[in-house]
């Protein structure tokens, strides 16, 4: 039984939900276009959660300028700005529509529509209950449009090339068996590849960060020679003890951190719940963890990680790492909620 609605009827019916109210019918025009939509505060946040309005959204700061002025008309921002100042820069660096939430009423021609917390509440619920409705036909039509994109995200060292510590010339590469393989499976299953690599022997002064992106290339190119495509290397040259040295400010980035998959995933639109995340360090699992990605894969080529216990009863080396971050309540957290697989070659990662 087939009960979709063709897409005219949908719109037809989504345009009679626009003219009765004019934010709801905005807001659906956005999510069928594969739009953005973003929190600005707190409280807005909240209420998204607490809705549990099946919409891919992220929360930024409202001083996060580069972040705004990367958004299109179709984007929604929900701020909670507190006067016109606030409101004014907003509209000045973004194109997004702008939804302002606040329990004071005044009246603004800088944002596209003004509502107070209870209203946003009762829109959600709207929202969810038109959701229900049309699930199935926003699922087929559009839905799937948004944030669909899935993602292989591998570490470097220790899982596409051989780990012989602060690879520092292009001579040093050597590609781990299986890895271009892999990776052309994964393309032809639809997935984008992202190396996602820590590379604090720039900021430490080993080598320099032409050589990095050199090598990157480097990785790159051997891997086109077999075929395998990768769409985008991200790096964090950063370490905790370079706070000055240029380019290598940015810890959010440097794993266990998750920015530079953040940025992937914002950049690419990518679902994570569908993606994969193939490391051999439990920094790489947990980076991949907080940004959402609950496939993940730990190789035991590399460093040996998982060498049990020597019966000095001194942690093994994996242990040691994970007990490094357990200072950082969301890192150690991270792990303890995710599952990973531990795995021997690269047959073993589950692509379906
Ligand atoms: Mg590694």
């Amino acid at each position: 039984m087939n009960n979709l609605i063709s897409p005219e009827k949908l719109k037809l019916e989504l345009l009679n939900e626009f003219k009765k109210r004019p934010i709801i019918g905005s807001f659906l025009f956005s999510i069928m276009s594969e739009a953005r939509i973003v929190c600005l505060g707190p409280l807005t946040e909240d209420l998204f959660k607490e809705s549990m309005v099946p919409f891919p959204y992220c929360r930024k700061s409202i001083q996060d300028f580069d972040f705004l002025r990367s958004l299109s008309s179709r984007d929604m921002c929900f701020v909670e700005a507190h006067g016109q100042t606030e409101l004014w820069r907003l509209a000045r660096a973004t194109s997004a529509q702008i939804i302002h939430v606040s329990d004071k009423k005044f009246d603004s021609t800088l944002s596209d529509f003004t509502v107070t917390p209870g209203e946003l509440k009762l829109m959600l619920a709207e929202l969810k209950s038109l959701f229900r409705k049309y699930r199935s036909d926003f699922k087929s039509h559009w839905i799937r449009g948004s944030f669909s994109q899935r993602a292989l995200f591998m570490d470097r060292d220790g899982v596409v090339n051989v780990d012989y510590g602060y690879l520092s010339s292009p001579e040093q590469i050597k590609l781990i068996s299986g890895v271009a393989d892999l990776i052309k499976k994964a393309v032809k299953a639809k997935f984008k590849i992202f190396f996602v690599t820590n590379q604090s022997g720039v900021a430490r002064g080993y080598f320099s960060r032409e050589m990095a992106d050199r090598i990157n290339a480097d990785i790159r190119q051997q891997l086109a020679f077999e075929g395998a495509f990768v769409d985008e290397v991200v790096t964090a040259f950063y370490h905790d003890g370079s706070e000055n040295l240029e380019g290598a400010i940015e810890p959010s980035r440097r794993k266990p951190r998750p920015g530079m998959l953040i940025e992937l995933i914002e950049k690419y639109r990518i679902d994570v719940s569908s993606s994969i995340m193939i490391g051999d360090s439990a920094r790489d699992l947990q980076a991949a963890a907080l940004a959402g990605v609950r496939s993940l894969y730990l190789v035991s080529s590399g460093i040996n990680q998982l060498e049990n216990s020597p019966p000095t009863g001194k942690p093994s080396k994996f242990e040691a790492e994970l007990q490094k971050w357990t200072d950082w309540s969301l890192l150690s957290q991270a792990l303890d909620q995710s599952q990973f697989q531990t795995i021997d070659s690269f047959e073993e990662v589950k692509l379906s």
